[in-house]
């Protein structure tokens, strides 16, 4: 008899509840860790192609503000538009739209782009070197805005995008800038 006494507690009394509270409780636990997975994936994925639709974005307004430039110097015998007017004299007429003026990393700006101030009132056909001579480019200063480097803004991930008076686009640091030529 104190066999099967002893044994009683040993298996009765557990068996009945544990093994279920137990799997729910791992099948909780692989949920639980399922999730943070994928949600924590999902996150960085998001985050990743967000940046990369920005910088995509961009490079696109930039694109499209060189090309904008370049139409106006060609409807002007060459001549480049006034430094500290360029967003009303280039690419609300040509470019019908503000939209090209947004920088997807600077939303809250009306512009984040500047041109390059020593350029205004030049004449494009008369500059050397146009591939290496920055035109506009990712800056603070709000709209209209012109200068050189000290306005530029490297805000997609330690890059920001220089459009030059050829029409390319290439993003840059703020180390490379030295290399450029602000003033031709
Ligand atoms: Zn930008």
């Amino acid at each position: 008899m104190r066999g099967p006494l002893r044994a009683q507690p040993r298996y009765a009394e557990p068996l009945p509840v544990t093994p279920g509270v137990r799997r729910l409780g791992w099948y909780a636990l692989g949920l639980a860790i399922a999730g943070l997975v994928t949600c924590g994936g999902g996150a960085l994925l998001g985050f990743g192609a967000r940046e990369k639709w920005r910088k995509l974005q961009c490079r696109g307004n930039l694109d499209q503000i060189a090309l904008l430039t370049i139409m106006y110097s060609g409807d002007h015998d060459g001549w480049l538009p006034p430094a500290g007017t360029w967003c009303d004299s280039v690419v609300i007429p040509y470019g019908d739209s503000t939209r090209w003026l947004r920088c997807p990393s600077a939303r809250r700006a009306p512009c984040g782009y500047a041109s390059n101030a020593s350029l205004g009132g030049r004449n494009r056909g008369k500059i050397d070197r146009l591939e290496s001579v920055p035109l506009e480019y990712d800056a603070t200063g709000g709209w209209n805005a012109a200068g050189g480097p000290e306005l530029f803004a490297p805000r997609h991930g330690g890059y920001g995008y220089i459009a030059f008076a050829d029409g390319h686009v290439k993003q840059q640091r703020v180390k490379d800038l030295d290399t450029l030529i602000w003033n031709p």
